[in-house]
């Protein structure tokens, strides 16, 4: 199903860095909503998609006058320190109305000519890879993350189906790093996978982060509960992943493959790098 999508007119397009992602001096969101959709998605039981008559996943508002905010915003955010920007942490930059705004794009470009000290940039998408030539302009102050929740395609399309396929994601990863690109895989939430996840991260990255319903969710697992992903788990008989300690056993498998230096746990994982540790 094709989202609705509408174009809006922003106020502003930095917001304060708070909650899980304080260690950022702001978000940036160039959409409202997100197509993926993923069933997961702690945006659900927010105002922001509570407030809509449309079910997540069926709509998305363009910010159509971000880059003139983002040209203004970012020079008056530096008077006040540091500008660590995180993007984007209630929707997917790189979702596919992106084919045709070229939105994330054109803030790319914006922020190239206004750098900020630190660009997080969080997506699942392939399609960051368009903007490698942008990318490669931050050299290290910019740390592409890529969800790779699974490496078995049949379990994304249980949790996240309208979510780009797992192979072309491990693909965008391997692309980014031979353009010298700053990346990590963001293992989060961790869904079933198999034994053969820890090699195939290990082709594609240097650096992980590995993040559960129960620590990455705000809540303890609370929000997720309300989500009703525990019935996922239990149609599809996976259940057993469904657990607080199931991530450690994966952990166990990635520190075959990655030294314990390159694999970050929850927030530390999406808190703005060390300066050398990437
Ligand atoms: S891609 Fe991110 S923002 Fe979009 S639905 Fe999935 S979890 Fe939510």
């Amino acid at each position: 199903m094709q989202p609705s999508i509408q174009k809006r007119t922003s106020r502003s397009i930095l917001t304060k860095g708070s909650g899980f992602l304080n260690g950022y001096s702001h978000t940036l969101n160039p959409y409202a909503g997100c197509a993926f959709g993923c069933s997961y998605c702690y945006v659900r039981r927010m105002p922001i998609a509570l407030f809509r008559e449309e079910d997540w996943g069926e709509w998305v508002d363009i910010k159509e006058n971000a880059v003139d905010l983002v040209k203004k915003e970012i020079p008056k955010a530096r008077k006040k320190g540091e500008v660590s920007i995180f993007m984007s942490s209630s929707t997917d930059p790189y979702q596919p109305i992106e084919f045709k705004t070229n939105l994330t794009r054109r803030l790319l470009e914006a922020m190239v000519e206004e750098m900020p000290d630190f660009l997080f940039l969080q997506t699942r998408s392939p399609l960051v890879t368009r903007d490698i030539d942008l990318l490669k302009k931050f050299g290290k102050k910019v740390l592409v993350s890529m969800t790779v929740e699974t490496d078995l395609d049949s379990v994304r399309k249980i949790f996240a189906p309208s979510a780009p396929p797992i192979a072309a994601r491990l693909k965008a990863l391997q692309t980014l790093r031979a353009n010298g690109i700053p990346v990590q895989a963001a293992v989060a939430p961790l869904l079933p996978c198999s034994e053969h996840f820890p090699k195939k991260l290990a082709e594609v990255t240097d650096r992980l982060t590995l993040d559960d319903f129960f620590m990455g969710d705000g809540s303890g697992g609370k929000r997720t509960e309300q989500l009703g992903i525990r019935k996922l788990f239990e149609d599809a008989g996976l259940e057993d992943w469904y657990q607080r300690k199931a991530y450690l056993k994966i952990k166990k498998r990635l520190q075959a493959f990655f030294p314990d230096s390159a694999i970050y746990i929850s927030q530390e994982g999406f808190s703005p790098p060390e300066e050398g540790s990437y």
